[in-house]
């Protein structure tokens, strides 16, 4: 961008103050505090592009990731996370079985070729397709002579082979179809998909040339493919997903599990990551599943950020205190104003090219902006997607208002359910002191219409301040391009809504 100078002068008219004068004083400060001075727009909102790295290998379409709390992401979020072009980490307070089981949910979601179907024998019955089913949400099963993968095709089994029956004994032999069109292993997606779209089938088996079964490919995933064409996917078009871990020896076995599931991510999940026992598992964790990332955390300043750096983490997450369930700054009194903790730990991090996630205490599109500008390569939330008809629970009324449940997973209440007690290392004590608390939170609607508008907020701002993307707006952060300035509390108030009787709150933002 060409800079304007003064005619008089011939001196470059830049106002406000780099980022190290605001952020490198003697009082921590967080999003409300400052603003970003616009800069020179010459291209349109969408044209931003919000890709982002999260970590080494990680990256996703959109800086938004759903925090792992038992109220905000089981299966059901993290597929919409990663659908719409984020990603969701799914909460450990569960027992491995289920955490593993919501990660292969996820996982199993959408599919270029399914390399690990679900397969049974002409001698299963209608029952055990309805038991997958039940566990999976899917009922196209593919028949071969032994009912393992690798064994002849036989047949295929689809929903409509069987939704009328009453008998649920009935072998599959008796309904299943076993004219099928099929496709030869070795061929291209492309190709695959192309055979598929014209067969008009639901399902195309993918067979080597003694006619085993060695894959499978469902019409529904070219739909998927084609609704939420910026997903975030794996190599194999498998949706992503992240899962919190504890550093407890017992969790290994957790970890274990995880991997063998298909995580994608490991996000460490502590309070306090600068510790002895989160720098011995990112070792353990880097030499026994080197293409596994993992974010570490949570730190808020370089020392910490830098130890976990160097013990292989490849993602820090951010923020000690600033959730909106958080008592953490009251209770411990340890912690770090958010703004600060992200700009410092950003600007050491970036040196050794690993991103940094602003997590906790995102209120509007204007925090993720900010949080962005500040050197965060994406933001976790929890609040924010809480209440939404994707986040786990029922909604119920009070007041005539219809709420969800938001918890703290340091909250007594979460502790008592053991995750959260790991999280804040209070698991063996007696005695466990709360560094959160329960409450709810009211119906965001669905996410589907809620990110979205987040996101073009985003994209707005961005503009705004005139960068294209998420790497130029950090490039212009550490060559103090790009300008700050701090707000006084009068400011503060004049920058939200004030003087009216009354006014139509919009989605998010005045609150
Ligand atoms: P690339 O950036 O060129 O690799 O484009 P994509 O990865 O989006 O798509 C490559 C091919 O894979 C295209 O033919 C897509 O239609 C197809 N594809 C992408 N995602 C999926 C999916 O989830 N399932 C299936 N079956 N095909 C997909
Ligand atoms: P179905 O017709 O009842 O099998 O269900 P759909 O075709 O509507 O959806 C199946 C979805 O589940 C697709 O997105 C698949 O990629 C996914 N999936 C994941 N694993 C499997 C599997 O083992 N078998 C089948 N049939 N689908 C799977
Ligand atoms: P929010 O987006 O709701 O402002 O903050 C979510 C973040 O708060 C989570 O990602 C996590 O880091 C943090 N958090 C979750 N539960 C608790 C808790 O009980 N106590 C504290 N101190 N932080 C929490």
């Amino acid at each position: 961008m060409a800079r304007s100078t003064s005619a008089k002068s011939g001196k470059t008219l830049q106002d406000g103050f780099s980022a190290s004068t605001i952020f490198e004083k003697d009082q921590g400060i967080t999003y409300k505090d400052f603003l970003i001075l616009p800069g020179y727009i010459d291209f349109a909102p969408q044209d931003v592009n919000l890709e982002t790295r999260i970590t080494r290998n990680v990256k996703i379409k959109l800086p938004l990731i759903s925090s792992p709390m038992d109220t905000v992401t089981e299966s059901r979020m993290a597929i919409t996370m990663a659908l719409l072009g984020g990603i969701g980490i799914i909460h450990n307070n569960l027992s491995i079985e289920d955490q593993a089981a919501q990660v292969e949910r996820v996982k199993r979601y959408e599919n270029g070729f399914i390399t690990e179907p679900i397969v049974l024998s002409p001698k299963n019955t209608i029952a055990d397709i309805d038991n997958i089913s039940e566990r999976y949400g899917f009922s196209g099963v593919p028949i071969t002579e032994d009912g393992t993968l690798r064994s002849k095709l036989v047949g295929i089994v689809a929903n409509r082979d069987v939704d009328f029956e009453r008998d649920r004994t009935i072998l599959l032999s008796k309904v299943m179809t076993t004219d099928l069109i099929t496709a030869p292993k070795g061929i291209s997606l492309v190709q695959a998909n192309e055979i598929l779209r014209k067969s008009k089938k639901g399902k195309l088996p993918i067979v080597d040339k003694e006619g085993r079964l060695v894959a499978l490919m469902s019409r529904s995933d070219l739909v998927k493919n084609r609704e939420y064409p910026f997903a975030t996917k794996d190599e194999q078009k498998r949706l992503r997903v992240g899962a919190a871990v504890s550093t407890h020896p017992h969790d290994r076995e957790r970890i274990d599990m995880l991997v063998a599931r298909g995580v994608d991510l490991l996000v460490v999940d502590s309070a306090q990551g600068y510790s002895k026992f989160q720098i011995d598992l990112l070792k353990e964790l880097k030499k026994k599943y080197p293409n596994v990332d993992v974010m570490a955390g949570n730190v808020v300043t370089r020392e910490q950020g830098d130890a976990l750096i160097r013990a292989g983490a490849d993602g820090l997450r951010i923020g000690m205190g600033p959730g909106s369930i958080c008592i953490t700054q009251d209770t411990m009194a340890c912690g770090r104003s958010q703004a600060t903790a992200v700009y410092y730990t950003a600007q050491m991090a970036a040196k050794h090219k690993i991103p940094v996630i602003a997590d906790g205490g995102i209120a509007n599109i204007g925090d993720i902006a900010k949080a962005l500008a500040v050197g965060g390569s994406a933001v976790m939330v929890g609040s924010l997607l809480a209440g939404s008809k994707e986040a786990p629970g029922e909604y119920f009324y009070e007041n005539g208002v219809r709420l969800k449940k938001f918890r703290g997973m340091a909250s007594i209440e979460a502790m008592e359910g053991g995750g959260g007690a790991k999280r804040y290392n209070v698991e063996d004590q007696k005695i466990k002191v709360a560094q959160g608390v329960s409450g709810a939170v009211v119906d965001k609607g669905s996410l589907f219409e809620f990110i979205p508008y987040l996101m073009q907020g985003v994209r707005h701002a961005l503009q705004d301040m005139g960068y294209r993307d998420i790497p130029s707006l950090h490039k212009a952060l550490h060559a103090s391009k790009l300008r700050f300035e701090p707000r006084s509390l009068a400011a503060q108030a004049q920058g939200g809504v004030h003087g009216l009787y009354s006014y139509k709150k919009p989605i998010i933002g005045a609150e």
